[in-house]
């Protein structure tokens, strides 16, 4: 068992999960337009600076990411089925916790620090 606060983590992975499958869904339908073409409309909006936030998120996903992108959702899927099981921020490789700042940069990932630096070499 570990401390993290399994709800905080849901609520991060499940938001994350809706934009990922927002954007493969908006890649699938059109060809990417130019920024400019997307965000343009948004300028008169209250929340402006979200939708340009969210609307930059999504371009990088038309950037021939897609790949990655269910790559993470997958990631994502696995993560939250940890939390359900009570196995969430336990790194997959040495059986110790991830920490949480890392969790917090990171949600889905499955590797603590020590083990994805080493993998890395
Ligand atoms: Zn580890």
């Amino acid at each position: 068992m570990t401390a993290i606060d399994t709800d905080e983590f849901r609520t991060l992975l499940t938001d994350r999960r809706e934009r990922i499958v927002r954007a493969i869904d908006h890649l699938h339908e059109q060809h990417p337009g130019s920024q400019d073409d997307e965000t343009g409309e948004l300028v008169t909006t209250d929340n402006h600076l979200a939708d340009l936030a969210s609307a930059t998120f999504d371009r990088e996903f038309d950037l021939g990411l897609e790949e990655d992108a269910e790559e993470i959702l997958s990631a994502i899927d696995a993560a939250l089925r940890k939390i359900e099981e009570g196995t969430y921020g336990v790194c997959a490789r040495c059986g110790g916790e991830i920490g949480v700042e890392r969790l917090r940069a990171m949600p889905y990932t499955t590797l603590c620090i020590d083990c994805k630096r080493r993998e890395e070499r």
